[in-house]
């Protein structure tokens, strides 16, 4: 098996091991890690097809993880695919149309898809540290726009030498979001309210990453600082995963034969669920579009439309928190692969966007990403999507499934109706998004209660409601803190002293 290694996007000459490249997190020049060259795996369907998600996932870790041996992998997967998921299948599809498929991100403990890469991450982080015989405490360093806090917190809570911190943007969450951080239990953890949005929290949190004196401070006093975010390579690879097994679903129930066309449309933020479809279909997976769906934070429509990344624009406060994003962080790796890996191209322009707040792409890169199609939805869109799916399909879905399904009818009409078996990410389940979910069917009384909307949610539905919500409104407050973004370095020294 070829060996995979992990360089910089900033960087080819580092070259560390997965182990490593997990630990850190984010690579010391900034950039971000990601594989040496793709390894070659052997994609037979007639044996995938009938897989279970735990083997697809081995497949897919062992030929990136190559330092990691089989025993370790198996271990991981079969530690974070558990029963902590509500079904077996893990990722089930879900057919709402004759073309269309949900594919279901959000059967795990925290009802998010972020749950399908942070149930292994702590695994993978956990056998990474001793395989690098690290002496030192990981202090998992965490920016949420809604979803990763919650599953980074539930797979690191009590994880033996690990702290957790997780910083979110005070005004930029759903309730049932920050009940489900701020009642989080467990010694090792830390949730903080941040007085800004979820681009200041990032770009403070990877300030913190690229802080030497700080690093060799804490280095000193025993702890190592890494990363939950999508930044983590320990995160991207597995939510590979889930494309992979989604295929062999739709072979499986005879929708396509080996070879056939999809299109997979992503509800979009920070880019790394899309970024991984993409490495899905560098490794064989037959993909025709990728369809990348905004709300109206759309920095990324104009991207794939104009070649022109410009951050500089309002920053909206939607029905989607985890999508409000205006610095999606994985479009580095993306930039990466179209330019060849052309370190240079990729230093100027993370300068640029850092510098002046925006970057243009020449006409021969822009060239390279006719995969992609983009759109937005707005709030009323989404509103109408939730509708029409319920009226078509009798399902309730999410917000952020909404806006991708929005924009597929766009991309759809865009396409004039030559449409492929579609599968459609489904990141959140609308149990999340009480208010919005329910707002779209009809206007809500003003005193009516999150745990009644849940109720009105249920009898619509007429799915269980998750555990991961059922006593969220009884269990009791254990994070108050509120910081100013310039104070969170202190506050991350303030909990390790
Ligand atoms: C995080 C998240 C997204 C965006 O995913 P990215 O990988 O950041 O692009 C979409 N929907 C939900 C529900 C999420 O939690």
């Amino acid at each position: 098996m070829t060996q995979i290694f992990y360089n910089s996007t900033r960087n080819n000459q580092i070259k560390v091991s997965a182990a490593e490249a997990i630990v850190r997190g984010i690579a010391e020049d900034g950039g971000l890690f990601v594989p040496s060259q793709m390894p070659t795996i052997n994609l037979d369907w007639e044996i995938l097809k009938d897989a279970s998600y735990q083997d697809v996932a081995c497949l897919v870790l062992s030929a990136f993880f190559t330092d990691f041996t089989q025993d370790e992998i198996k271990e991981c997967v079969n530690n974070a695919y558990d029963a902590k998921f509500d079904t077996l299948d893990i990722a089930p599809i879900r057919s709402i149309d004759n073309n269309t498929y949900l594919l279901e991100l959000f059967h795990g403990n925290t009802i998010a898809f972020k749950d399908m890469a942070l149930s292994i991450l702590p695994y993978l982080m956990t056998i990474a540290a001793k395989k690098l015989e690290l002496k030192e405490e990981i202090v998992i360093l965490t920016a949420t726009s809604g979803d990763t806090g919650k599953a980074a917190l539930a797979g690191f809570a009590n994880v033996t030498n690990t702290k957790i911190i997780v910083f979110y943007p005070e005004d930029g969450v759903s309730e049932i979001q920050k009940l489900q951080m701020v009642t989080q239990v467990g010694n090792n953890t830390k949730v903080i309210a941040v007085k800004g949005n979820f681009d200041d929290a990032q770009s403070m949190v990877k300030s913190i990453f690229s802080d030497t004196q700080l690093k060799a401070d804490l280095l000193t006093k025993g702890y190592r600082l890494s990363s939950a975010n999508s930044i983590n390579i320990g995160r991207l690879i597995p939510q590979i995963i889930y494309y992979i097994y989604a295929y062999a679903q739709l072979i499986k129930c005879g929708k396509i034969v080996a070879a056939d066309k999809i299109d997979i449309v992503v509800p979009t933020g920070n880019f790394g669920n899309i970024l991984a479809a993409y490495l899905a279909k560098q490794l064989g997976l037959p993909v025709r579009k990728f369809v990348c769906a905004s709300n109206q934070n759309n920095v990324l429509v104009d991207f794939f439309n104009n070649g022109i990344y410009d951050r500089r624009r309002p920053f909206y406060l939607t029905n989607s928190p985890s999508m409000d994003i205006l610095i999606s962080s994985n479009l580095e790796r993306l930039l990466y692969f179209i330019t060849n890996r052309n370190v240079e191209k990729i230093k100027l322009w993370m300068e640029e966007l850092q510098e002046k707040g925006y970057y243009q792409l020449s006409d021969e890169d822009k060239n390279q990403l006719v995969e992609f199609y983009s759109n937005d939805a707005d709030d009323n869109e989404t509103g109408k999507a939730i509708q029409e799916v319920y009226t078509n399909a009798k399902e309730v879905i999410d917000p952020h499934t909404a806006v991708a399904y929005s924009v597929y009818k766009k991309y759809l009409e865009h396409q004039k109706g030559e449409s492929l078996p579609t599968v459609i990410a489904a990141t959140a389940s609308p149990y999340k998004f009480p208010k919005s979910v329910m707002s779209s069917f009809a206007e809500i009384e003003g005193n009516t209660s999150e745990s009644d909307l849940i109720d009105q949610l249920h009898q619509r539905s007429q799915v269980k409601i998750p555990d991961a919500i059922k006593d969220i409104f009884e269990m009791p407050i254990i994070h108050q803190d509120v910081v100013e973004i310039s104070n969170m370095k202190q506050a991350v020294i303030g909990f390790l002293s």
